[in-house]
């Protein structure tokens, strides 16, 4: 009786020990499987179909799940490369640059939605930093309104996944530190010709809820309702944009500044507040110059702070910053290990054979 007892407790044991095991290894694939692989990349005007299949073929033999393609806003090209993309097995995002409107046709006929800096420039003519800084006023209604269109437009194509917004913030008023010796600049300070929008509508507005002038403040740099407000600005136009694809059965998603703390210092952009399904903050540590573990830090500080949010994190990377597929791999462990649901590459064309390679065998090998 003593010795079936036994026998009978080894079993329960056993049991016991080996469903765990079977359900830690579930868990395993399921957090593998969700686990995704994504590139940005851009449409090319004379490329021909053949050349986009092998492409998308390439991608998706070296383990990438998603692509976010560029278009240039353009609905027909993307609803054209859609299905080419998903028979290959590629999920597809609409990227959209939103604030920033280079070169747009329709923009450039109405000056005054342009951001206005400090000095009382419009972006229309005045650039900060190069010519294809074209940004908007995200208060204006006509500008806003233009932005939303665009998205509205995207959101309609069949297939996407989601909208993908860029440049979804105010111009830098601080440029990442290792980009300041390329423009020749020292940014100790905010200053003026990089600060916007100081439009006549914004200062209305702002001057309708806080009754001051922000031309007129001591210090506009501590002045955080003037901050706030712009951060509220961009926020209004993410939340209206998730409405709008909402409606079309799509989803909302944006490439964003590193964490919430540092993209509002940089470019007045909060995205833990906004009402959005994914966001991809660009942890580039090269533009910053950080270290590889840095993108583990930045990936847990956004994850922390997006606590209790619907909104994913799917870490950015930068891989002309990267010497070998060594340091790829620990760049995708550390976005994995410190809670986002996945890594989205800039860009396609940097995926060498190797960094493929490297994908490929992470993928295979995360727990
Ligand atoms: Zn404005």
């Amino acid at each position: 009786m003593r010795i079936i007892n036994h026998f009978v407790l080894f079993v329960l044991i056993f049991m016991v020990t080996s469903c765990a095991s079977t359900k830690k290894s579930e868990t395993s694939s399921v957090a593998r499987e969700n686990f995704t692989f994504g590139t940005w990349i851009t449409a090319e005007k004379d490329k021909s179909d053949a050349e986009y299949i092998n492409e998308f073929k390439k991608y998706k033999a070296g383990g990438i799940d998603e692509v976010l393609i560029n278009t240039n806003t353009d609905p027909k090209v993307l609803a054209h490369l859609v299905p080419l993309a998903k028979k290959e097995g590629l999920k597809v995002h609409a990227w959209i640059m939103a604030m920033n409107r280079p070169y747009d046709s329709i923009a450039l006929q109405h000056p005054e939605w342009y951001a206005v800096s400090k000095e009382g420039k419009s972006c229309y003519d005045t650039r900060p930093y190069v010519d294809y800084y074209q940004w908007l006023c995200p208060t204006r209604k006509e500008s806003r309104a233009y932005v939303l269109h665009l998205v509205d437009e995207l959101a309609k194509i069949d297939g996407i996944e989601s909208v993908h917004l860029d440049y979804i913030r105010f111009p830098d008023i601080f440029l990442p530190i290792s980009l300041l010796p390329k423009y020749n600049l020292v940014q100790d300070v905010e200053l003026p010709e990089y600060d916007f929008c100081y439009c006549d509508v914004c200062i209305a507005e702002f001057e309708k809820i806080h009754h001051k002038n922000p031309l007129k403040s001591h210090n506009t740099s501590i002045d955080m309702e003037w901050k706030q407000f712009r951060l509220n600005a961009i926020k209004k136009v993410v939340d209206d944009a998730y409405d709008i694809v909402q409606k079309h059965g799509k989803k909302l998603t944006a490439a964003v500044f590193p964490y919430p703390e540092m993209a509002d210092h940089m470019v007045r952009q909060r995205w833990d507040k906004w009402n959005i399904d994914k966001v991809y903050p660009m942890i580039y540590h090269g533009f910053y110059n950080e270290e590889i573990d840095w993108i583990g830090f930045a990936t847990a500080q956004g994850v922390k702070d997006l606590k209790g949010m619907h909104t994913e994190l799917s870490t950015g990377i930068y891989i002309p910053s990267f010497k070998s597929g060594a340091e790829l791999k620990e760049a995708i462990l550390y976005a994995k290990n410190n809670g986002a649901v996945g890594v989205t590459f800039f860009d396609g064309p940097a995926l060498t054979p190797e960094y493929l390679k490297t994908i490929k065998e992470t993928k295979a090998g995360l727990k």
